[in-house]
């Protein structure tokens, strides 16, 4: 089999590891908030108490996020990292549509423009929409694989993106990132 040495090089910068995302050390964890961004349960809750109170203040100042979109705060007591980006993946009510689908690619596109953007060099991310949002996992983990690829191969040169963590908190998920990883990334 052959080995691309361009696709190497992007898969080395992807890290799969099993964990709670506010005790990962990189420039940006990702939030997967609702649309109010005034906090809820899940991966959000987490994050909002790991930072405190300052976090909901600044949180309501920015006044919400459309699904897909993702918006950047400070991350106050969460004291290892640089800052929270938080984006809401579409909420799933019977099967998933292509819309869907477009939204959920957007908010792993988006949280990467906004860390380029804000010139951070890491980032992790929780598999958005697949707890309370229920967006099946197998389905999930392709879209977040997929679109890191391509962002990586289209910004990889233009942005200072050194590694980008999936960080997964139950069993089912981290098995599937494990066999997905080598689909998106056949070099590796
Ligand atoms: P959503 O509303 O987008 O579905 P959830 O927070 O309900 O958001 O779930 C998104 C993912 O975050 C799920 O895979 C869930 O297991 C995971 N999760 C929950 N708490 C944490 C945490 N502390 N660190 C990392 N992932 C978490």
């Amino acid at each position: 089999m052959y080995f691309s040495p361009y696709l190497m090089s992007l898969r080395n910068k992807i890290f799969i590891c099993r964990s709670d995302i506010t005790k990962i050390a990189v420039d940006a964890i990702v939030n997967a908030a609702n649309s109010s961004l005034l906090g809820g349960g899940g991966v959000d809750g987490a994050i909002h108490r790991a930072a405190g109170r300052k976090l909901l203040e600044e949180c309501k100042e920015i006044g919400g996020c459309n699904t897909g979109d993702a918006k950047i705060t400070h991350s106050y007591n969460i004291s290892q990292i640089k800052a929270i980006i938080h984006t809401v993946g579409p909420n799933i009510h019977s099967k998933v549509t292509e819309r869907d689908e477009k939204l959920l690619t957007n908010c792993y596109w988006n949280s990467l423009q906004l860390a380029k953007k804000n010139k951070l060099s890491s980032i992790a991310f929780p598999c958005i929409s697949t707890g309370i949002y229920s967006y099946p996992n197998d389905s999930a983990a392709n879209v977040a694989m997929r679109t890191v690829k391509r962002w990586l191969e289209t910004n990889d040169n233009a942005s200072k993106m050194r590694a980008i963590v999936f960080v997964i908190f139950t069993e089912v998920d981290y098995k599937i990132y494990r066999k997905t990883l080598p689909k998106v990334f056949p070099s590796s």
